[in-house]
């Protein structure tokens, strides 16, 4: 039974998440972490596996709350959802006002504002923090997302400070903005993962397809790629899954792993919110789609003997050099699209709900700890710094430079994946969204004129001011109008 208030921060919920966020706490100078988790068996464990952490254990909330010092913080780290729920309402009955409660777990940002909203009249700070790497990560340095309240920070800023990764010397945290700004940014985070997973997947099927490369030759391809702008974990963390032989058949493991992707929601999350936004984060969503394609194995395995192209495709002796450089720069350029997409909702969603979030700060705090880190990250707070109101990514002029640079590769590499029946979903609407953004005209006059036809939509001109309306089911004149509420 803890002796008195003594830890400075406490964590609840010692899966493997909350032990190693646990531990990582205490291995910072100055913390003394509290823990506790529903079922005592993970206490017990945790505490005998790691007496060096010096733990203050309890196994009932009352102790568990009496071992904080004031103002107490605790980091929730249980299943998102209900058992959340379960947790602040325990935690609320027994905390005061100023202290804090941090849920660190994948919570949705709508429960993350409604949870804060719930809280806020108590007194007590209700944090959502979005965490970021896993249980690598948690152990030896997330990437924090925090959102609540600017106070909340200052006591909280500094222990998330001391466990969170280093980057160029900067810790990967930042207060992202108020209630639900820290789960906002992670959910897009996982988004912009899901993207770029599934690029570099297409990239492989592409070499492999194209080329007859085995993984191993490909793994040596995406570690070369991994020493220029390409540099990153998931492309480092691909090269060694694509060189990893299966124990038991002796074949490439990427063979022998059923090819039907897992999700957990967040990237779907990402989609729902940007539809719900007027964002269009077609490489996101396309990805989302891809690992959907994949688990419907009913679906896929009646479609099997749909007829692709009548010629195989395979590429020329002596251009495998040339085609493996144009799948670099097509990644390159889609993966730009996929993070100027994720930072496009990022605003979105700071406007839409009044979150003062600095788009270079949330680039730094991903280079370092979590899943999407990468060399590059660097260039988008470069372009935030230059231009605080950029209206987008890719044209900024570094990225609009390095997609100018890959367009041509990119046309062929989507354009021979086309004709040779190789699915590349998010190359292909990474390409198309570049190909939109940039247009001159867009048909989208055409769907004007058809939604005035059938709902007298209305529409604008481009010579004039003012709202119109033809009159399609009359002499075909044009008036002009009110807008239509159809
Ligand atoms: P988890 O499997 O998601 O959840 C298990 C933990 O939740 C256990 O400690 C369990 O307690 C507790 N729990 C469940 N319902 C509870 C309730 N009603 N009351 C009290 N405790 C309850 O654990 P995890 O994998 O360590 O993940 C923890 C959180 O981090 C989740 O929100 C997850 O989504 C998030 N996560 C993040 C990352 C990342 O990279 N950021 C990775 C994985 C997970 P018992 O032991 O008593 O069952």
């Amino acid at each position: 039974m803890p002796a008195s208030a003594s830890a400075n921060i406490g964590v609840v919920g010692l899966a493997v998440m909350g032990s190693n966020l646990a531990r990582n706490l205490a291995s910072r100078e100055g913390n003394t972490v509290a823990v506790f988790n529903r079922s005592p068996e993970r206490t017990r464990t945790l505490t005998s596996e790691h007496p060096e952490a010096g733990f203050v254990a309890s196994e009932g909330y009352d102790d568990f709350v009496a071992s904080l010092a004031k103002p107490r913080t605790a980091i929730i780290m249980v299943q998102a959802g209900k058992g959340t729920d379960a947790v602040i309402s325990e935690l609320v009955a027994r905390f005061e006002p100023g202290d804090i409660i941090v849920d660190g777990g994948n919570a949705n940002f709508h429960d993350t504002i409604r949870r804060e909203g719930e809280i806020a009249p108590t007194g007590i700070h209700f944090v959502g923090t979005g965490i970021s790497g896993g249980e690598e990560g948690a152990l030896n340095g997330p990437s924090i997302m925090p959102g609540g309240s600017a106070e909340s920070y200052e006591t909280l800023g500094p222990i998330l400070a001391s466990i969170a990764a280093i980057a160029e010397g900067e810790p990967c945290v930042t207060h992202v903005g108020t209630d639900g700004a820290g789960h906002f940014v992670k959910m897009v985070h996982n988004g912009i993962e899901y993207a770029d997973m599934q690029l570099i997947a297409e990239a492989y099927d592409l070499i492999r397809q194209g080329t007859g490369k085995s993984p191993a030759e490909i793994a040596d391809i995406f570690a070369e790629w991994n020493t220029g702008e390409l540099e990153s974990y998931l492309i480092e963390i691909t090269a060694e899954v694509l060189r990893q032989t299966d124990a038991s058949t002796g074949r490439p493991l990427v063979d022998v792993i059923l090819d039907e992707a897992g999700a957990k929601g967040t990237g779907a999350w990402t989609v729902q919110n940007a539809l719900d936004l007027g964002v269009p984060t077609s490489g996101i969503a396309e990805a989302v789609f891809a690992r959907s394609l994949s688990s419907k194995r009913a679906q896929r395995e009646a479609a099997s003997d749909l007829p692709g192209p009548a010629q195989a495709w395979t590429v020329a002796d002596g251009d495998a050099d040339a085609f493996i450089e144009d799948v670099r720069l097509a990644l390159y350029a889609s993966k730009i699209i996929a993070y100027s997409q994720g930072f496009d909702e990022i605003i979105a969603g700071a406007e839409q709900y009044g979150w003062d979030v600095k788009k270079g700060d949330i680039a730094k705090i991903w280079r370092a700890g979590c899943i999407i880190r990468a060399r590059f990250l660097n260039r988008i707070a470069d372009a935030y710094a230059d231009d605080p109101a950029l209206v987008a990514l890719v044209v900024a002029p570094y990225f609009r430079d390095a997609v100018a640079g890959a367009q041509e590769a990119w046309r062929r590499v989507v354009a021979i994946a086309a004709q040779s029946g190789i699915p590349t979903p998010a190359f292909s609407s990474s390409l198309a969204y570049y190909d939109g953004l940039r247009a001159q005209r867009l048909p989208a006059a055409l769907i004007q004129g058809q939604r005035d036809f059938f709902g007298a939509h209305t529409y604008k001109r481009i010579d004039k001011e003012g709202v119109f309306h033809t009159l399609w089911s009359g002499d075909h004149s044009e008036i002009e109008t009110t807008p239509s509420s159809h």
